[in-house]
């Protein structure tokens, strides 16, 4: 028998709180804020057919639903304290809300973080989830505080690199052939992403801005040079690549790697004589780290190769209005 609305909510999301001073079931939750500490709060929305494809297993639509909005917080260098889920769903099919609510707890668990509250109601597949975090009070890392001189990282993980999960999207789309352990590593990340928690935190005192790449590199780099009004060089035989995409031909590795989107690492700039300290920061953490260029006075991007010779090709980033 389906289950009502209030039903649903009780059976699936309902779970005593801890850290919270109220959870689920009154008309607002209520969250404790520590002297000193600023809340970062942010909301992303997953919408089935844009953001994720109805053949994907519930649970890792729900680990996604919840790592994406992790992500934001990692790249403000906040501690995840608490999210809430606004959820839109063609029927309460329990099947589907026990993988989805497995995901979602197994992630949340992991991050010591609980739900609070949200919404439910019926309609087109969607997931729309809000976190709130804590960072010390004007300590948070923004967009907006690169430096001309500042080195440009990227996190990727151990032994990986950025531009699987566009990879994957090739493949689902028939672009690119792919079978066995490959598709699996890759269609891994495009599914189940790490949203970087730990290293945001660890970048604190090391990194001048940081951003996490949701839309594909360039683009997201874009809004760091923007916001900080400083330029950049990047050179993109530095960027990390798996070996599933080292083997495909650099034309793809390049796309994937520059534009691809989907990635949920972070993008941050420090000074050159913190090279040795942000390494260290990222081992500690267990996060593979990759200098791939350097920020500069003068505005605009400038992309090379390893020889440093000037990069040809037009590599757009993802804009919802803008992408086929
Ligand atoms: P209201 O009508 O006052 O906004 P609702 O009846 O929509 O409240 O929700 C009842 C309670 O269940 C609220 O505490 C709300 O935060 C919570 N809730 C609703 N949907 C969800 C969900 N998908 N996950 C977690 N909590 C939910
Ligand atoms: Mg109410």
């Amino acid at each position: 028998m389906a289950l009502g609305e209030f039903d649903l909510i009780a059976k699936f999301f309902k779970r005593p709180v801890r850290r919270a001073a109220l959870g689920v079931g009154d008309d607002c939750a209520l969250l404790n804020v520590a002297p000193g500490m600023q809340l970062a709060v942010s909301s992303d929305m997953l919408v089935e057919g844009r953001h994720f494809l109805s053949t994907v297993a519930p649970a890792r639509l729900g680990h996604k639903a919840l790592a994406v909005n992790l992500s934001d917080l990692a790249a403000c260098g906040a501690r995840p304290l608490a999210f809430t889920l606004a959820l839109s769903l063609p029927k309460s099919d329990p099947v589907f809300l026990e993988g989805l609510a497995s995901g979602l707890f197994a992630l949340a668990d992991e991050h010591g973080i609980e739900l609070i509250g949200g919404d439910t109601t019926a309609g087109p597949l969607n997931l729309c989830i809000t976190v709130f975090g804590e960072v010390p009070a004007g300590r948070a890392l923004l967009r907006s505080g690169a430096r001309a001189g500042d080195d440009v990282w990227v996190s990727h993980p151990l032994g990986g690199g950025l531009g699987d999960a566009r990879l994957a999207l090739e493949v689902f789309r028939g672009h690119v052939s792919l079978g066995g352990w490959e598709f699996e590593t890759v269609r891994h990340a495009m599914e189940q992403p790490r949203p970087r928690v730990a290293l945001g935190q660890a970048l604190h005192g090391l990194a001048h801005s940081a951003i996490d790449l949701s839309d594909g590199l360039l683009g997201d780099l874009g809004h760091v040079l923007r916001a900080s009004g400083v330029g950049a060089r990047v050179d993109a035989d530095a960027l990390p690549r798996s070996p599933v995409l080292a083997a495909q031909p650099r034309a793809l590795q390049l796309e994937c790697g520059l534009s691809g989107g989907d990635d949920y690492e972070l993008l941050f700039s420090a000074p050159p004589a913190r090279r040795a300290a942000v390494l260290a920061a990222a081992q500690a953490v267990g996060v593979g780290v990759s200098r791939i260029g350097e920020l500069q006075a003068e505005p605009g991007l400038r992309l090379v190769d390893g020889y440093g010779a000037p990069l040809q090709g037009d590599f757009a980033s993802f804009d919802h209005f803008l992408s086929a």
